[in-house]
């Protein structure tokens, strides 16, 4: 019987989004990938959550050997999956990549790999391994956007993965794709513009299927909700029906703010087990949301999230907001803002982090053609594409601000004794409908509070490094002879 090994690959050391309990779960994508392998197959899931898949001190593989290996990665874990690959062809281990680094850059993912897969390789697995059964492996297939109704005929294997790891949390894809631009955001570049949907009848069929089976659950949609009148009342269909369904679940998923007007919505959604939403705030800074082209956001108005932010509660909702801090329109007074925000509005959580630059989005595109991304030695530097590493110039206030401001915040939002108050305020609100919502936040808070505490670390440490100095002065150097240059020659690099 032949081998297939797919693996989630982790860069060692990162702590990030993974380690925030209920954000750590099984990597659902390459169960699909795993159901849609040929039966004559044997298929093994190595997530590096859990496991490494090569080894720390010789490099070598973990898992004995295979026939074949496929590696998802998103640009963060790139570095990494090259390191897993280099290791796989060694032993003569033939190696298919594909994920959103693979569509966002096949050129660079072709150079370590047998063969690349763009897109969604969920539309032509089956046509990939049929080639290489027959010898016939191509460098590159071109995967589609995944028809939703392809969800319909087949089930991610939940559990081989539960099996294996013991994950507590799982996720289920109700929609797909996102029709706005932010300037940050990779989700339209990978899942494409059109917002696509699922039968409601057929997600519910799988909510039932693995009912009761999981601490929590995550609707991974990118946003569920206000994208068209039409489509708002088709999620409201579908939590309404988890309930008569009887399919009680604590899940919570990703919504825009202006949820907040629809208590009919948010009546089905508490009924149906959801502890929380998770909104992408990004900015309370009008000019920022503007520079980000965070039009959602706009449309709601800053004054509004007050309002928004209480009507959500109120149901027995917490409300998980994400924040960014780096954008050119930032000051030092944007921390002072954000914290009297956060401790005014009695938002559940806030995760803030630092604005990042994904590979190939609007704002990678300005920041490298301004020749101000520091971290361009790639594909090791890859690591640092995440919201928890600085990988550019600030434009409106010097590291030590930037540090001095982030350091604010953990001091006003992020300590235990104030953690602690936080909760005690989502008992009192949320928990008289809801205490599981209230326990959720709580988790989540605690969690972020060491994912924060390294951005911090990392931050002190690009600067003691006096790297991020030297990138600014060659920067005002080459602004002031009017030649731009690349910032990080490799004789620099640490
Ligand atoms: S941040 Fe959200 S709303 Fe903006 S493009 Fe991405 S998925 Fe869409």
């Amino acid at each position: 019987m032949r081998k297939l090994v797919l693996i989630n690959p982790h860069p060692v050391g990162n702590v990030g989004e993974e380690n925030v309990s209920v954000l750590n779960q099984m990597p659902v994508n390459l169960g699909y990938l795993k159901v849609l392998t040929p039966k004559h197959w044997q298929v093994d899931i190595i997530d590096e959550t859990q496991e490494p898949a090569i080894d720390g001190d010789s490099g070598d593989i973990t898992f004995g050997g295979a026939d074949l290996v496929g590696i998802t990665s998103v640009s963060y874990q790139a570095h990494r999956a090259y390191q897993i690959a280099t290791a796989c062809r060694k032993r003569g281990i033939p190696v298919i990549m594909g994920g959103i680094h693979a569509t966002s850059y096949p050129e660079e993912v072709a150079k370590y790999v047998d063969c690349v897969v763009t897109r969604e390789a969920i539309t032509l697995w089956e046509r990939v391994i049929t080639d290489f059964e027959k010898g016939a492996l191509q460098k590159r297939y071109e995967g589609e956007l995944t028809p939703m109704g392809l969800y319909n005929s087949i089930r991610s294997d939940r559990e081989y993965l539960k099996n294996k790891y013991h994950y507590r949390y799982s996720g289920i894809i109700t929609t797909a794709g996102c029709p706005f631009g932010c300037e940050f955001c990779s989700v339209p570049q990978f899942q494409g513009k059109k917002y696509r949907e699922r039968p409601i009848e057929d997600v519910l069929d799988e909510l039932e299927s693995i009912k009761g089976q999981y601490r929590g659950l995550i609707l991974t949609d990118e946003n569920f909700y206000g994208h068209s009148r039409k489509s708002n009342e088709r999620v409201r269909d579908l939590f309404k029906g988890m309930v008569e369904r009887g399919i009680y679940q604590n899940w919570f998923g990703f919504t825009s703010l202006n949820i907040y007007k629809d208590d009919e919505t948010l009546e089905y959604m508490v009924k149906s087990g959801c502890v929380g939403v998770l909104i992408g705030i990004e900015s309370i800074n009008e000019e920022t949301l503007k520079t980000m082209n965070k039009n959602v956001n706009l449309r709601i108005t800053i004054e509004k999230y007050f309002e928004a932010i209480a009507n959500i509660r109120k149901h027995g909702l917490a409300v998980w907001g994400t924040m960014v801090f780096g954008n050119d329109a930032d000051t030092p007074e944007t921390f002072r803002q954000v914290a009297d925000f956060v401790l005014g509005s009695r938002v559940d959580i806030m995760t803030c982090g630092i604005l990042c630059p994904f590979i190939n989005t609007p704002l990678y595109k300005r920041l490298n053609s301004d020749h101000r991304l520091i971290r361009t030695n790639f594909p090791e530097d890859w690591k640092y594409y995440t919201s928890h590493h600085l990988t550019y110039i600030l434009k409106s206030m010097p590291l030590q601000e930037f540090i001095d401001g982030f350091q604010y915040l953990y001091d006003k939002i992020y300590t235990t004794e104030v953690l602690r108050q936080r909760f005690q305020n989502a008992r009192e609100v949320l928990g008289k409908s809801n205490m599981n919502a209230a326990m959720f936040a709580f988790r989540v808070n605690l969690d972020w509070q060491n994912v924060y505490q390294h951005l911090l670390q990392n931050l002190k440490e690009l600067q003691a490094s006096g790297y991020y100095d030297e990138m600014v002065k060659r920067y005002n150097q080459s602004v002031k002879s009017g030649k731009k240059v690349d910032l990080t020659p490799a004789e620099i690099i640490p």
